[in-house]
């Protein structure tokens, strides 16, 4: 893994890093490149915006790694309140929500997590829309897929994240390709024991977009890479599959005209929209993935 990256994904999980970027006075602009905003009405005003312009959208109310059940139950009532007002907005057939275990108890226990997703999805199905489980850290992934496998019980379409640079997805993406799941290359700083590295991370994601193409399911190609974005639109020319039968994701503020040259043209695309007060390790994340993003981040530290 390149050292910048390795550094900024320690500085994620590092408290007293995060109370001097949190308390650091960061632009508003800098935040709001990658984050909605704080409050469930930035977010209603982003997904507006993005379907009039024909995007479709998925939502992560921003937290995770609760260590309580009662900050557990307060993620859980802002996915309630968010998923009314995109059915009160009349945009909840265009935009589902991402959610993560983590942010809903999961460290304290899967039935807890798997008892607050039941009550995200309960609504979501009620409000005309879907979840998908976003993907964490390796420790996670067992725990996930037996909670998504329940909940798929009661609401199937229930999407799941599988991440190409762990060595063991091509096989998830084969017992999972009858489903909908978004592939990533994955975001979280792994050991070599279960991860990939470096061209591997691609052609691991190439492998699994094959297995899902050819699959039964709907795929979801979640990915800014424009070597990985052609591959996906020439396998799906192989395989047959018609825009509609698969998608493109991207994450808000980045690669936007991507996004609007892939939905001119007919695709799917879906852009994920994070928002809330908790942006702190969502931001880090986005920073290791590209320098670029660093000095744009430390450009608008100093000169506030
Ligand atoms: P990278 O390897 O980061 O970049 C490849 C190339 O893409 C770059 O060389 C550049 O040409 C282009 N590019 C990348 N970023 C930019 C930019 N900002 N501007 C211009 N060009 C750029 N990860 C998880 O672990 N779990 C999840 O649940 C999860 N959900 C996600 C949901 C969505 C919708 C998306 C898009 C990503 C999600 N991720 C998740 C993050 C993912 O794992 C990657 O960390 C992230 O997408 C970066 O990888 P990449 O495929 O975009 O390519």
């Amino acid at each position: 893994m390149h050292p910048l990256r390795s550094l900024i994904l320690a500085a994620a999980g590092n408290d007293a890093i995060r109370r001097l970027v949190a308390t650091a006075p960061v632009s508003r602009d800098v935040v709001r490149r990658f984050v909605a905003g704080e409050q469930t009405s930035d977010a209603i005003d982003v997904t507006r915006e993005l379907v009039a312009s024909g995007r479709s959208v998925t939502l992560d109310h921003l937290g995770e790694d609760v260590a309580d059940a009662e900050h557990a139950d307060q993620n859980v009532r802002a996915y309630l309140e968010l998923l009314d007002a995109l059915h009160a907005e009349g945009l909840a057939p265009k935009a589902e929500v991402s959610v993560k275990l983590s942010a809903l108890g999961q460290k304290l226990g899967e039935r807890l997590a798997l008892a607050n997703a039941s009550r995200v999805c309960a609504a979501a199905e009620q409000c005309g829309t879907t979840v998908t489980l976003d993907m964490e850290d390796h420790t996670t992934t067992d725990s996930t897929l037996r909670v998504l496998a329940e909940l798929r019980r009661s609401w199937p379409s229930t999407g799941a994240v599988l991440q190409s640079y762990l060595r063991r997805t091509f096989d998830d993406c084969k017992s999972l390709a009858g489903s909908r799941v978004r592939l990533v290359k994955g975001a979280y700083a792994e050991p070599d024991s279960v991860a990939f590295d470096g061209h591997e991370v691609d052609l691991s994601y190439v492998r699994c977009v094959n297995a899902l193409l050819t699959g039964d399911g709907y795929p979801m190609f979640a990915t800014h890479d424009p070597r990985l974005v052609r591959i996906v639109a020439e396998r799906a020319r192989w395989y047959d599959r018609k825009p509609g039968t698969y998608e493109y994701q991207m994450l808000f503020g980045v690669r936007q005209e991507e996004q609007r040259r892939l939905a001119r043209e007919g695709e799917t695309v879906r852009v994920y929209v994070p928002y809330g007060s908790q942006w702190y390790g969502y931001l880090m994340r986005r920073l290791a993935e590209r320098p670029a993003n660093t000095t744009f981040f430390a450009r608008a530290l100093v000169s506030h």
